[in-house]
């Protein structure tokens, strides 16, 4: 998930791994003896609103301030407002991550990733792969921990959670809460860059293992954290597989397969199942994802088409193919809110393409990823491209994220899934 934009830091600016550590040495100090941080009214008044971030445009004095710093957050008055972590390059300035002082941050870490672990013990059924820190939404802005059975992946993606002291405390939490085999990193590298940070390669952090086979209701995945063949799944569409599987039947078309999620969760229901992605790595080991699960295809075999989704759309409703369900689930449209017209205007043409080519009584279960494009105006552009189509549409069911991607009630950043199941009328 992108959470806004960061600028770009020049290569003087990149921070080295021991200059971020001495600033995380353990230490007693109380809020008081943080560095301060003063925000402008708007920026007080967004915290007290119950969002968690100040941008850099509301920031009135952040003098001496080093990157990554653990900070009091005050109001114009000097009134503290809370403990934050700061950022010197991204737009976003101030993630808070605590009301009240803070001490010892390597120890709040450590307990709200316990807390996360415990939160997704009470809510997570079926799956032994899921989202075990999702960053704001976890209080933990700037981390994101799977797990892939008993392998672990981590993001890291501010500042902050890049110093030494605080990756060791994110390790020694998670491998004494869960023991995993391995813990591996992601690195995204435009994140880095974003963040002034400096280069860093994707792989290892604890123990041997790189590969792993997950499941998720009852079906198997490959998951390969080693770069080359790196796999890893939309654990955020988890729920969504079996709930669309509910209602899937006929010929099927999943649109944007990806390793074959949608593609593995509905062949148990559908006669025929074609996946189209143009990513030929992601179509090969949605192949191998599909032998893994041979017990439960019998004789069905997946078609895999690599191709151009638009292209492959347009021709198949020119040749007036038919289907009885169709999955859209492309790659997030729209990045900033300027993009938000051509994102819809994107969704609108696969999406009309779709209802056009569903039978009477068809299931259309079409998703977004884009923060900026909202619920409302998602399911506006699907009720104009059901009018441009002519046909009536049902909703049976309008989803979000799976659950261990808690949305926070008023960071609405944290919500970004939609997914909706409809049906077309007779
Ligand atoms: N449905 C998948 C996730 C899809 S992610 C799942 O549940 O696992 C988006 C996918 O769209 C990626 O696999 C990417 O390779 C693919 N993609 C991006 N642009 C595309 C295009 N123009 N045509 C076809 N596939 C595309």
């Amino acid at each position: 998930m992108d959470f806004g934009s960061s600028k770009k830091g020049s290569a003087k600016d990149k921070l080295t791994a021991d200059w971020l550590a001495i600033r995380f040495m353990p230490s007693t100090s109380t809020q008081s003896e943080l560095p301060k941080i003063k925000v402008s009214a708007r920026g007080a008044a967004r915290l007290k609103s119950g969002h968690v971030w100040v941008y850099r445009s509301d920031v009135v004095s952040a003098d001496g301030v080093l990157p990554g710093a653990l900070v009091t957050v005050t109001d114009q008055r000097g009134k503290p407002l809370g403990a934050a972590l700061y950022s010197s390059s991204s737009q976003i300035a101030i993630r808070l991550i605590s009301h009240e002082p803070v001490a010892d941050f390597p120890a709040l870490l450590r307990q709200r990733i316990a807390d996360a672990i415990a939160y997704r013990e009470r809510i997570v059924r079926d799956t032994d792969a899921y989202r075990i820190v999702f960053s704001e939404a976890d209080f933990l802005p700037g981390l994101i921990v799977d797990r892939y059975n008993d392998m672990l992946s981590l993001q890291i993606l501010t500042q902050a959670m890049d110093a030494e002291p605080v990756r060791s405390a994110i390790i020694a939490e998670l491998s004494e809460r869960l023991h995993p085999a391995s813990i591996t990193e992601r690195v995204d590298s435009r994140v880095r860059e974003l963040e002034s940070l400096p280069p860093r390669a994707s792989g290892l952090l604890h123990g041997e293992k790189t590969s792993t086979v997950f499941t998720m209701n009852h079906i198997q995945f490959h998951f390969d954290a080693v770069e080359g063949q790196k796999t890893g799944a939309f654990l955020d569409q988890r729920e969504n597989y079996a709930a669309a599987a509910q209602y899937a039947h006929g010929e099927a078309l999943d649109v944007f397969c990806y390793q074959g999620g949608f593609a593995l969760h509905l062949a148990a229901k559908c006669s025929h199942i074609t996946g189209v992605d143009s990513s030929r790595p992601a179509l090969e080991v949605a192949d191998q994802n599909a032998a893994l699960n041979q017990e439960l295809l019998g004789q069905k075999e997946i078609e895999w088409i690599e191709a151009n989704a638009f292209d492959l759309l347009k021709d198949y409703s020119a040749a007036s193919r038919h289907y009885d369900t169709i999955v859209l689930d492309p790659p997030a449209f729209g990045k900033t809110r300027r993009d938000l017209d051509a994102a819809l205007r994107g969704y609108k043409e696969l999406n009309l393409r779709a209802l056009k080519m569903l039978r009477p009584g068809g299931i259309l279960i079409t998703c977004s990823c884009s923060y900026h494009v909202g619920p409302s105006d998602f399911l506006e552009m699907l009720g104009s491209a059901a009018v441009d189509a002519r046909r009536t549409l049902r909703l049976i069911e309008v989803r979000g994220q799976a659950k261990d991607h808690p949305v926070l009630l008023n960071v609405p950043e944290t919500a970004y899934l939609k997914c909706i199941i409809a049906v077309v009328s007779q």
